[in-house]
């Protein structure tokens, strides 16, 4: 094994930079290349079908059937002219990752020839036999059909040889087993309440959609070192390491410049990523060494999901070929910082309007206050929903630890906007005023261009910056798709308040632009103990946030019970998108791999300390006892060896404690195994179980400090986080 740490370090030492080779120069030659977009459903489609198939995708509403035939042939011809030789449908199950079975299109015909076959039917709908999904007790394994249906709305691309169709995935009795069809559901809703609230502005408007632009951090380690850590390989993080002398302290790591070997695989990945049409467009070091981040451009946030998740598939894909490996992980290395995925969040209408953008005129100004305060308004209302969205057993490492968002949902504004909320919310605009001048007047002047003071609080969960809100309390390894669900849900929720709130004071006879501001202001008086300007990590703001009656929820289990709490259950029936049945088999699905996580993860360190830290500190004491031995054979007193005696003992002490605690871990993972109850056996992970992996640790790292470093088995933070 410790040769195993050496080989790697020298295969590293061994590696050259591959070379890339660019399709072309001009990035617009290539991008969307290997995705069956407008432009390719045009040239291989007739006249009508195209125009059929458009207008059904803008107005969201089925293909005819009719019409699948000839989709599906014309896909098949384009994807074949592309090299490929097989079809799957692509999906989100709960696993957190995408899904996929390959067919071929070749069909054998009875003459003893061979077709390339693709129908309608085998576009729009597939049964993979999937009982091993994760469902919550939504399919039992008997009745153990799903079916993926196609989702026009996301266009099909080639990855590889594969013919890749975007799908959602329902149960056989209707329900949803992924993270696709809730989000359309909210996106639905929210499209609805959206308009009919944007209708007191502006008639004009039909549709609002979100948008979404995600920004995506990561590490990169070497293959070879991160093979020779079985707790990477078997749960995404380092669960022992004692921290690089030398680790961000000097920060000199953020947006530095970019290791050659780290700037081919990020050309080669853009590359790729460009011609699937994810519109790459940021790359730079992030805080910690060897942590990096990418962001594409913002795009229609269903569309945008999918690019994310084809990303992170994408990055490992690349990574192979530069012989890295991508850690996704949340936290893959104590003592530095982990990473996120900021999600960038607006409305956006088919006039092409940003909600949340400020206009030029006051009528615009008030427009973009009511999307504005009723963002604020939804987030105070469902902040504990929206906690549990980003719940995570990785997450809990990040949230709240000096370096990511607390695990307090509070919003920041900048000064600018909290003055035009403290202003309005003070002010004596009201139903005395009936002069349309006096009315405007009475609307803050907000200043077109914000002034970004977003980076000076990278504490906040989520902040305004400018034209958009910022969720950055996401998990690097999350599916945005369910944070997202749950923030278009809750606004859609608010959206429709908002429009009975307006028009019962409307039927009082007030004027429009008043009710307007009488709902706005009273919104900011009831929602103000969300709003938070301050220093997030601080010991002062969870004091406070607590005096507040804000929740804090440090961990998982107790923070997914917001899925389950009676508010939740009227918001899930009023927007229609979990019915009962799915919010409970959401809920049953995170803790289960809650504590199935952290299961893997106490086995894992149960095993390298009984197997590989324990027999590496025997054999150095060893090698000491005989040479304490030697030295007094030879009549030495006992003065010349007191630093072998002394570290012989202190390694005694360290395999003493983590022995008799593996055991004591061991004994705490029967009991909870023994709980029935899922959520009563998560908090008994989690509380009992994991308590005893920071004492094991340190022990285990001090040894590391005390071995010989050419017997240490296991690449060293410095190595992996250093060496490239
Ligand atoms: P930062 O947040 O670091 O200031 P940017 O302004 O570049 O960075 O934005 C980060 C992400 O937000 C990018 O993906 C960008 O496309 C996206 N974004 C910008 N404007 C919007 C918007 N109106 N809606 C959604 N996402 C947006
Ligand atoms: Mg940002």
């Amino acid at each position: 094994m410790s040769n195993f740490r050496f080989q790697a370090l020298q295969a590293v030492l061994d590696r050259s930079i591959p070379e890339i080779k660019l399709p072309s120069n001009k990035i617009s030659d290539y991008f969307n290349s290997n995705v069956f977009d407008k432009q390719k459903m045009k040239d291989f489609l007739s006249k009508d079908a195209f125009q059929v198939i458009v207008s059904s995708i803008e107005k969201s509403e089925p293909i005819p059937r009719d019409m699948a035939d000839q989709v599906a042939s014309a896909m098949k011809a384009w994807a074949i002219s592309k090299g490929a030789t097989h079809y799957t449908h692509w999906f989100q199950p709960l696993t957190g990752t995408t899904a996929e079975k390959h067919d071929a299109f070749f069909e054998p015909t009875p003459d003893g020839g061979a077709i390339e076959v693709f129908s309608g039917d085998a576009l729009a709908q597939q049964e993979p036999d999937a009982s091993s999904f994760p469902s919550g007790g939504l399919r039992n394994t008997f009745e153990a059909r799903g079916y993926t249906a196609w989702d026009p709305s996301s266009p099909a691309f080639i990855m590889g040889r594969t013919l890749c169709i975007p799908t959602v995935f329902v149960s056989y009795t209707g329900e949803a087993l992924d993270y696709k069809v809730p989000l359309l559901k909210a996106l639905n809703a929210l499209d609805k309440a959206a308009v009919d609230v944007c209708h007191y502005f502006d008639k004009s408007i039909e549709k609002v959609n979100a948008s979404l632009g995600i920004e995506q951090e990561y590490f990169l380690v070497d293959i070879a070192l991160f093979n020779a850590r079985p707790d990477l390989y078997l749960t995404g993080r380092t669960l022992f390491g004692h921290m690089s002398a030398k680790n961000q302290q000097l920060e000199d790591h953020y947006f530095g410049s970019i290791p050659e070997r780290v700037y081919a695989y990020m050309q080669d990945l853009e590359t790729e990523a460009l011609q699937l049409g994810i519109p790459l467009k940021t790359r730079h070091n992030e805080v910690a060494p060897s942590q990096f981040e990418c962001a594409p451009i913002y795009e229609e946030i269903n569309l945008a999901i999918d690019h994310n998740q084809l990303l992170m598939d994408l990055m490992d894909r690349v990574a192979k070929r530069h012989n890295f490996k991508v850690l996704l992980h949340e936290k893959p290395y104590a003592g530095v910082n982990g990473s996120g995925k900021h999600n960038n969040w607006s409305m956006i209408t088919n006039t092409g309007k940003n909600l949340l953008s400020p206009g030029k005129t006051p009528k615009n100004n008030l427009m973009f206050l009511t999307f504005f305060v009723n963002t604020i308004r939804a987030v105070y209302e469902h902040a504990d929903l929206l906690r549990a969205s980003i719940a995570s057993v990785n997450n809990d490492h990040r949230l709240g630890a000096n370096e990511a968002p607390p695990a307090i949902i509070s919003i920041f504004l900048g000064s600018q906007l909290s003055d035009v909320l403290d202003e309005i919310e003070t002010s004596r605009i009201s139903k005395k005023i009936k002069d349309d001048a006096l009315l405007w007047q009475g609307i803050p002047k907000i200043p077109q261009i914000l002034k970004d003071n977003t980076d000076r609080n990278r504490t906040s969960p989520f902040a305004f910056t400018g034209n958009k809100f910022e969720l950055r309390a996401v998990g690097s390894s999350a599916n945005s798709a369910y944070p997202m669900t749950i923030l278009n849900m809750i606004m859609a929720e608010q959206l429709k308040k908002f429009k009975y709130d307006v028009d019962r004071i409307l039927r009082k006879g007030e004027k429009k632009d008043v009710a307007i501001l009488m709902v706005i202001k009273r919104y900011i008086k009831e929602s103000k103990n969300i709003r938070f300007e301050g220093n997030g990590y601080s010991q002062e703001w969870e004091e406070e946030a607590g005096a507040r009656g804000l929740s804090n929820f440090k961990t998982t289990p107790r923070a997914l019970d917001a899925l389950l709490a009676e508010k939740s259950a009227i918001l899930f029936e009023d927007t229609a998108v979990f019915s009962p049945r799915e919010a409970h088999a959401r809920h049953e699905v995170l803790l289960e791999s809650f504590y199935k996580k952290l299961q893997i993860e106490a086995r894992v360190i149960g095993e390298l300390v009984i197997n590989v830290i324990i027999p590496t500190a025997i054999a150095y004491q060893s090698n000491l006892v005989e040479n304490v031995r030697g030295l007094k054979d030879i009549g030495l007193d006992s003065g010349t060896y007191a630093a072998q005696l002394d570290i012989i003992s202190k390694i005694s002490e360290h395999v003493n404690f983590i022995k008799s605690n593996v055991g004591y871990m061991i004994a705490e993972r029967k009991q909870a195994n023994g709980i029935e109850d899922i959520r009563e056996k998560a908090i008994a992970y989690d509380e009992k179980v994991k308590a005893f992996f920071q004492p094991i640790r340190y022990h285990v790292d001090k040894l590391e400090q005390l071995i010989d470093d050419s017997l240490w088995p296991l690449p060293k933070f410095r190595e992996l986080l250093f060496i490239k």
